[in-house]
């Protein structure tokens, strides 16, 4: 199945727009600058090309591997030290990007962890074409991982995705033994290598901020989330993006509607390096939209 050509250049823009809003991110990234403020002029620069977020800027900070999101009153500032994943989505009219990068902030004691995702998220695209295992992608994301003398995450995955549907149904796992499908022409898939010094698994930890509605809710027993999943339909969002106080307070008490999100933890406390490219694939290989 291939796109039309419309659709396409969709994903085309919403991937330009991703990829510079996470190195927009990574480039505000220095001891004293504070995660919120990092994380809104994110999303700000994503709204100003015409886009939406199509998730909360997560700022995983050292063995969070994922999933934190700033909370509104969130007044944490970045140190020396510090290795942050910096994992960022744009979309149009629900064509999501979703990409990431990692940066050591002030020292260089992780080159390796960074070096390794980088690696493996490049020998798996080298593999991306049309019919190819997926076997064979988490392969060379294990091997080249391996190599640094690091560990893969093995509960972390790739993803397809679809319009308005981040996690589309097929996995893409960063180590073998777990798939059996292969990729087909004309999907959309992020490809996202985790790499750690500790036990290679991550735990929930807590609430990281981020929600998504499970479905619609009911327009007369909650007409004010109606009005929610009309802005973000069935997309990660945060209170940060409510600006009505009684509607964040409503949106806390309405956890039933909600899919809430932990934090993903390493299981050993590692420090934790991730790279993330959305990819189309085409018939002979793949076109990195995250460039
Ligand atoms: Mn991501
Ligand atoms: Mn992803």
């Amino acid at each position: 199945m291939t796109p039309p050509e419309a659709e396409v250049e969709l994903w085309r823009r919403a991937g330009r727009i991703g990829a510079a809003a996470r190195d927009l991110g990574a480039g505000l990234l220095r001891p004293g600058a504070g995660r919120r403020d990092v994380a809104e002029e994110v999303e700000r620069y994503i709204r100003a090309q015409g886009a939406e977020p199509a998730f909360p800027v997560n700022l995983s900070i050292n063995d969070e591997a994922a999933h934190y999101t700033p909370a509104p009153e969130d007044d944490h500032r970045f140190r020396a030290g510090d290795l942050v994943k910096v994992d960022v989505g744009a979309h149009l009219d629900g064509h999501i990007s979703d990409t990431a990068v990692t940066v050591e902030i002030g020292t260089s004691r992780h080159g390796a962890l960074r070096q390794a995702c980088r690696d493996a998220l490049a020998a798996a695209e080298g593999k991306v074409r049309d019919g190819v295992p997926i076997e064979t992608l988490s392969a060379a994301i294990e091997t080249a991982i391996h190599a640094r003398g690091l560990k893969p995450v093995r509960n972390l995955t790739g993803h397809t995705i679809e319009p308005y549907l981040l996690h589309a149904g097929t996995s893409i796992p960063n180590a073998t033994g777990m798939s059996s499908g292969e990729l087909r022409a004309g999907q959309v898939v992020a490809i996202e290598p985790f790499a750690t010094n500790g036990k290679g698994e991550i735990r929930n930890g807590p609430f990281g901020n981020i929600v998504r509605f499970r479905g619609p809710p009911s327009p007369e027993r909650a007409p004010e989330l109606a009005e929610l999943y009309r802005r973000f339909s069935t997309l990660p969002f945060c209170a940060r993006w409510v600006a009505d106080e009684d509607l964040r307070e409503i949106l806390l008490r309405s956890r039933r509607y909600l899919q809430t999100y932990p934090v993903f933890v390493e299981e050993g406390r590692g420090m934790v390096a991730q790279a993330e490219h959305t990819l189309w694939v085409r018939e002979d290989g793949a076109e990195v939209l995250t460039p």
